[in-house]
């Protein structure tokens, strides 16, 4: 199986793999949509698959199937709680109690945690005591969008993968490839969203179409020093917190590619949505 735009992960696990090394603990960091949970199922099917060749998972034999429909019963994603959704301590120590149970019918249990942004001191702890000594058979794959989330003693003990984007190319394909979307939403979400190949597929779900076409609203105000249009398009952006960070993003990407035009020429990398 092939992950696009990721060999930057893929190669150092195949390697691992390979060698009979695999480490036990992994943080993945990247921006939202970047594909994250798609390498930490990588990971997994990389340490369960039953059918490796030369290192890579084959993606469809039982193993890898049951990853893939997260329904693989020594794959687990404990639960977040509370209004922010955080992993509680007793989130944590359930986890750790569960950890030293044999795994149900493979040789190794996977623990992988999504979105570990605002974990406690304590609760962080509590996972340090675990992954300094974990049991022989299990592992754990944290996601996050930054590391700096985490304290020192955890990063010492887990192998910090960033999760790069692909190139316009291979999000092109990716999209194409899970046929569903046409050419013309294929060509929009990438030249909104570039290398994201998740924010491209939400993108042309419906709730970012509208987040680049605001984004390209406001630079157009911007441009023709429209100040009324400016105060409008703002306006428009309404209090979600989720569409706030979007537009932020995508302007600050706009941003970028203007200092760089300016700087190196119209020839310069773009990677804005105008
Ligand atoms: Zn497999």
């Amino acid at each position: 199986m092939t992950l696009f735009g990721k060999q930057s992960v893929t190669e150092p696990i195949s390697a691992m793999v390979r060698k009979g090394r695999m480490a036990h603990g992994f943080l993945l960091t990247g921006e939202k949509g970047v594909g994250k949970q798609i390498c930490a199922k990588y990971i997994a099917k990389s340490i369960m698959c039953e059918n490796l060749q030369d290192g890579v998972p084959c993606g469809a034999c039982r193993q890898c199937r049951r990853i893939d429909e997260d329904v693989h019963p020594d794959v687990i994603t404990p639960e977040r709680s509370g209004k922010t959704l955080v992993y509680s301590a007793e989130t944590v120590r359930e986890m750790y109690d569960d950890a030293y149970t044999m795994p149900n019918d493979c040789d190794a249990k996977i623990y992988i945690l999504p979105d570990c942004e605002s974990l406690q001191e304590r609760t962080q702890n509590i996972l340090l005591k675990l992954i300094e000594e974990p049991p022989e058979y299990a592992y754990f794959i944290f996601t996050a969008q930054s590391k700096g989330t985490f304290l020192p003693t955890i990063l010492s003990r887990v192998i910090t993968l960033g999760i790069p984007e692909c190139s316009d190319e291979e999000c092109a394909a990716a999209l194409r490839e899970k046929g569903k979307f046409t050419e013309e939403q294929i060509a929009e979400a990438v030249g909104a969203f570039h290398g994201n190949i998740g924010r491209c597929e939400s993108c042309i779900d419906g709730e970012g179409l509208e987040a680049a076409q605001l984004c390209r609203k406001i630079v157009g105000c911007m441009a023709a020093s429209d100040e009324y249009g400016l105060c409008t398009a703002l306006n428009e952006i309404g209090e979600s917190r989720d569409k706030v960070r979007d537009i932020l993003g995508m302007l600050d990407k706009v941003m970028r590619d203007v200092c760089a035009a300016r700087l190196y020429g119209e020839n310069a990398d773009r990677k804005s949505v105008v």
